[in-house]
């Protein structure tokens, strides 16, 4: 009885122990949520610190007014590096510097309540001794920038026995590439002349060549046009599958632009990645070029930043810069055009502010076109991006301002389109087609899919169209009457649009509403036809490839829409084959 007691009693000592020990640890080691609101670029961002034992260990950002396409990379990677280096001694991003330094003043004021110093000795030596740690890579090529351009050379340098890494600077691959609605042009008989289309390969370098108001290199306009088929079934035997649908181009007469299955820039890069994968060519995210090392009047590799670390990878034959545009980049942007201002809706990916372009400056590279930004009429009126393109709507819709009314030839070139709708009241037109101009299943059901995900409208009858579109149903109705007289008669009075061919006459309607968005860099490094960068001399830069938007000199002052893709795989493919054989 007695020593049954003393058990009883030995039991409750343990788990009073136990009890103690698990309040006490716990009272030891502090979890902390502190709270800060700060004022970001558009408004006040309110940010959550989570900070454990002396470590930030979760950032969030609760709220914030930011006009997302901008900030979205600094949103995601500042918090990022602030807890990976427990500092906030970390670049900001360009583009989006205000809301980055805002993030970091956030967290410091909460790591401040408690007590601790981001920007403290302990914090910079932590962040100095990571930095220190370097690594070497030695490749045959090296291509900075994992977009369709990079990855074009990638796979084309790998296909001719080089060795192959790509940086990409991204927590992701695809660049501009995965944003765009993947339009291929390309002079394709075997699609075309089924269609009574009779293009041929002059005619699209003169479209090309005349669109880009002739400041484009025309030996470079000749590659582009000449190579575009062949770069087409490339990529077939890649694995990309193209649609047969042939559609018109933006300040194009003829129609010569062709989709992958998905109308989607990313059926590009899967194919691209797929063959990197399998061919073991390496991709290296979040690892950033930041300067070309060049020796003996040669370039012989690049520097990269890896969050703490140093890379120094030198290449045997080649590097091919392959970075983007510089879209995402206000102040780059503004430099050279000083109209596109923060508020411009953008249609980039937040990797494009043109570093490359920097890098290849300061080997004494030479610029070109850089005065020639694109803005692409058509942009999604709410975030810049394409996702609200209605098939084929350039050939089929029209074009209404807010009071209802036609204002431009809707097939002229982008240029006009973009100034003419910034000149509507609130700058903004919505695109609107009938239903029966769309035969193939496929496209019924994509556009179906965009009415599903909220980005176009379908109104089942004119007063409907007119009560969604907010403007007076009988000058709605007069106008697409008027129209529908036009297409009749083959003759615009008011307009005079060439291309004549749908009547808006067969409900259901669909519209979607577009503003003008910052879309693409017609400027950027000089290239020859061997796409090897030149220098201020007119003279070659051995060893040193660009392609893609981080070039100038393929569109002049003005691009074809659908022309972006056969110049990026194109010169792409030149670039990794020439570094190659290098
Ligand atoms: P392109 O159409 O010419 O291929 P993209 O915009 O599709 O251009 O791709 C360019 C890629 O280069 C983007 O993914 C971008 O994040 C990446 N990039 C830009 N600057 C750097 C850099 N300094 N280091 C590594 N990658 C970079």
């Amino acid at each position: 009885m007695y020593k049954m007691k003393n058990r009883k009693f030995i039991a409750f000592l343990i788990i009073v122990i136990l009890i103690v020990l698990i309040i006490g640890n716990s009272l030891l080691s502090t979890k902390n949520v502190y709270e800060k609101e700060v004022d970001g670029h558009n408004g006040p961002i309110r940010v959550e610190v989570k900070i454990f034992n002396d470590i930030i260990e979760e950032i969030k950002i609760l709220e914030h007014n930011e006009t997302i396409e901008v900030v979205e990379s600094t949103l995601d990677l500042i918090p990022k590096n602030i807890i990976s280096r427990q500092s906030g001694n970390i670049d900001l991003i360009t583009g989006a510097t205000i809301t980055g330094q805002a993030i970091i003043d956030a967290v410091s004021q909460c790591a401040k309540k408690a007590g601790l110093d981001l920007f403290s000795i302990k914090a910079n030596q932590t962040n100095d001794i990571n930095y220190n740690q370097k690594e070497y890579i030695n490749v045959d090529v090296v291509v900075i920038g994992a977009g369709g351009a990079g990855l074009s050379a990638a796979v084309s340098a790998s296909q001719h026995g080089a060795s192959v890494l790509v940086i990409e600077k991204m927590t992701e691959i695809g660049g501009n590439t995965v944003r765009s609605i993947g339009m291929y042009n390309a002079v394709n008989p075997e699609l075309q002349k089924p269609l009574g289309i009779n293009d041929s390969e002059d005619i699209f370098f003169q479209e090309t060549f005349l669109g880009g108001k002739e400041l484009a290199d025309p030996k470079l306009v000749e590659i582009l046009t000449s190579q575009a088929y062949a770069g087409m079934l490339w990529l077939e035997d890649l694995g990309v599958k193209f649609d047969t649908q042939v559609d018109s181009c933006l300040g194009g007469e003829y129609a010569r632009g062709y989709y992958t299955m998905s109308h989607n820039g990313s059926d590009y890069i899967k194919s691209l990645n797929k063959y990197c994968t399998n061919n073991e060519v390496d991709i290296l995210l979040e690892t950033k070029g930041t300067s070309l090392i060049v020796e003996d009047n040669k370039i012989t590799g690049i520097i990269a930043k890896q969050h703490n670390k140093e890379i120094i990878i030198t290449a045997n034959k080649g590097v091919v810069i392959a970075t983007g545009g510089f879209g995402y980049n206000i102040e780059k942007r503004m430099d050279y055009d000083n109209s596109l201002t923060a508020d411009m809706l953008c249609s980039n990916a937040p990797g494009t502010t043109g570093d490359g372009i920097e890098m290849a400056k300061d080997v004494g590279a030479n610029l070109i076109n850089m005065e020639y930004i694109e803005t692409y009429p058509l942009g999604d009126a709410y975030d810049g991006g394409l996702r609200n393109n209605i098939p084929d709507s350039i050939n089929n819709g029209i074009l209404i301002n807010s009071d209802g009314k036609r204002f431009i030839a809707e097939d002229a070139n982008r240029d006009n389109l973009s100034e003419s709708i910034l000149a509507q009241n609130e700058g903004f037109a919505y695109s609107v087609v009938d239903s029966d101009y769309l035969k193939d299943e496929k496209d019924i059901a994509y556009l179906e899919g965009l009415v599903s995900t909220g980005v176009v409208t379908k109104t089942f009858n004119i007063e409907e169209l007119a009560s969604k579109l907010m403007v007076d149903q009988n000058i709605l109705e007069d106008e697409i009457n008027k129209y529908n007289k036009f297409v009749d008669n083959q003759n615009d009075k008011d307009f005079n649009r060439k291309n004549l061919i749908n009547k808006i006459d067969e409900p259901p309607f669909y519209y979607a509403k577009k503003k003008p968005t910052i879309h693409y860099t017609l400027g950027g490094i000089q290239i020859n036809e061997n796409t090897s960068v030149i220098n201020t001399q007119g003279k070659v830069i051995k060893n040193l490839f660009a392609a893609g938007e981080v070039t100038g000199g393929i569109h002049g002052a003005n691009r074809l829409g659908g022309n972006s893709l056969p110049d990026i795989i194109v010169f792409g493919k030149i670039a990794g084959y020439n570094a190659a054989m290098n």
